[in-house]
């Protein structure tokens, strides 16, 4: 069961949204909107088809990714968050190299509708790699 991140609008917090998927495919989540328990203001699950994130944590957990490498992931995501990059294709060419299996992912399932999407979609994805960061 895991309880799927949604993201803050406002404070860019990462956290549980309370609805819960058990690995399932094909959940397609569209205006899941909730309150963040950090900062009150206004979170979301990034629109798509949410099958995977399932996957991509025991890829990630399962992985042999080294510590290192998901550093370098984690690099590589803040800095295209930074950046303002907002074309999946470039987020898919950022990371083909350090994390295959993660541009995979973005490039079948993660159709960003807009550059907020996109951000959503990176801090996300950053919340993850995090997470797994801090639980090795
Ligand atoms: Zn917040």
């Amino acid at each position: 069961m895991i309880d799927i991140p949604a993201v803050c609008d406002d404070c860019g917090g990462v956290f549980a949204s309370g609805l819960v998927a058990d690995e399932s495919t094909d959940i397609t989540i569209i205006g899941f909107r909730t309150t963040c328990p950090y900062c009150g203001g206004s979170g979301g699950i990034p629109d798509g088809s949410y099958d995977f994130i399932g996957d991509t944590i025991q890829v990630l957990a399962a992985n042999p990714y080294s510590r290192e490498r998901l550093e370098r992931v984690r690099t590589i995501l803040d800095e295209l968050r930074s950046a303002g990059s907002n074309t999946s294709e470039e987020v898919v060419a950022a990371l083909e190299e350090e994390a295959p299996e993660l541009a995979r992912i973005v490039r079948d399932h993660l159709v960003p509708r807009t550059p907020a999407d996109l951000y959503a979609l990176l801090t996300l994805l950053l919340g993850i790699v995090t997470l797994i960061l801090k639980r090795g």
